[in-house]
């Protein structure tokens, strides 16, 4: 039998947080995963560079049928927290985005600060650990593992989401849960490509690899952000940001020309009469989406002036509501993270511990936590992650 003060399933962002601040406290520290290396998708977030953080975060940045659940912890360590850390190791970073802090080289570099945190703080961690079995005690439980026999006073659910399961992601966290009568709300996979019906999917194809700048709208919520053709479907930033919001079979509205009103457009016969409507969509589109779009209006090269109003505001309402015909998202083979988890309304929004069961906490992801794309993900796995260590 192993005892330890405090033991923390899942060496990811969340887990790694926690261990450093419950080991300065003088806590004795264990943190057990089954992968064969810590924090893999800080490695492989950010495109390998890691979008570590958001000075913008804010409660509004983030999803939860609890939303008032994320405010104290975003306030208690804030971005601003996270960046004095990183600073402190002379982590070299960039702003990418207004806001947005990636790792100049490597995400391996924030890894390595979170691993010599959990270091210096004496917390130990233990990879390649299988977890069969959990018995909660009256305060804390018994983990029952490939390694051996866990005996814990605070056992800490830092397991994630189900996003990216060759990574290492499983529902975990969820049967921890459910085993002392945690109530989960329904996941679904989110900040993921969307893919099209397959007649579509054929057309815009052909786009693969073009992006353009658009407006996503979904349930009342709109982002200007690019959008990137592939050959499944469509993604770039304003595509995953609206799967936060949109589900299958729901209305999708993509916006061609987010910028341009209808009198803009008809303006161009009168202030133009000889441009022809190609030009003033080229000044905004990419070529082989206007080339597209021609197959369509086939007047599009001709005199604008020679085009009725009534042509115009076809156009202007085909590029508004452009129908990519949406029929799903890639699911979690490719989400960046799950919506819904963990009911917030059953834990600590203060120590992150469950009322359920006394010595049992849960933080980051596997919580019903979800923030936008753009570093608000990691930010909630760094402040729940702080927060609990200060606890457990
Ligand atoms: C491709 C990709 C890119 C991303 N990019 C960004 C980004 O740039 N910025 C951003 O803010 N967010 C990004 N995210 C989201 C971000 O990675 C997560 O929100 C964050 O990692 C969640 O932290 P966590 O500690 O809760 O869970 P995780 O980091 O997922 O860690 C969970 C850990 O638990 C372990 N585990 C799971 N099940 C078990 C089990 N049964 N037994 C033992 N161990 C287990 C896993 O191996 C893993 O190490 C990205 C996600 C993906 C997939």
């Amino acid at each position: 039998m192993i005892k330890v003060d405090v033991l923390i399933i899942g060496a990811g962002a969340a887990g790694l947080m926690c261990a450093a601040n419950a080991g300065y406290r003088g806590r004795s520290v264990c943190v057990l995963d089954h992968a064969n290396k810590a924090g893999k998708k800080i490695l492989m977030s950010g495109g390998g560079r890691c979008n570590f953080t958001n000075t913008d975060a804010s409660p509004q940045h983030f999803l939860s049928a609890n939303p008032h659940f994320c405010i104290s912890a975003l306030k208690r360590y804030t971005p601003y927290h996270f960046m004095e850390l990183v600073d402190r190791h002379g982590l070299a970073y960039v702003e990418k985005t207004s806001g947005q802090f990636f790792c100049q080289h490597s995400a391996k570099d924030l890894l390595n600060i979170l691993l010599t945190e959990a270091d210096w703080a004496g917390a130990e961690i233990k990879l390649n650990t299988q977890i069969n079995k959990i018995d909660y005690q009256d305060q804390g439980a018994l983990v029952m593992t490939n390694q051996g026999v866990f005996d814990c006073e605070s056992l800490v659910i830092a397991t994630g989401g189900l996003s990216i399961p060759t990574m290492g992601a499983t529902g975990f966290g969820y049967e921890a849960a459910k085993q002392v009568g945690h109530n989960i709300l329904p996941t679904r996979a989110s900040l993921v490509p969307i893919t099209l019906q397959p007649e579509r999917k054929a057309q815009l194809g052909l786009l693969s690899g073009i992006s353009c700048d658009i407006a996503a709208i979904a349930n009342g919520v709109s982002f200007q952000e690019p959008m990137l053709f592939t050959h499944r479907g469509v993604s770039g930033p304003a595509i995953l940001q609206i799967t936060n919001f949109w589900q299958p079979g729901e209305e999708l509205t993509i916006n061609l020309i987010p910028d341009m009103t209808l009198d803009e457009l008809i303006k161009v016969r009168q202030d133009s009469p000889k441009k022809g409507y190609e030009s003033v969509l080229s000044a905004v589109l990419p070529k082989r989406v206007v080339e597209l779009i021609k197959q369509q209006f086939i007047w599009l090269d001709q005199r604008s002036a020679q085009i009725s109003n009534a042509q115009v505001e076809t156009l202007f309402h085909f590029l508004s509501n452009f129908d990519i015909a949406p029929n799903g998202t890639e699911g979690y083979r490719t989400a960046e993270v799950t919506l819904g988890g963990v009911d917030t309304q059953e834990v600590s929004s203060k120590t992150f511990e469950s009322q359920k069961q006394k010595g049992l906490y849960f933080i980051g992801e596997v919580l019903d936590v979800t923030g936008w794309l753009g570093g608000y993900n990691f930010q909630w796995a760094w402040s729940s992650g702080y927060c609990a260590g200060q606890y457990v």
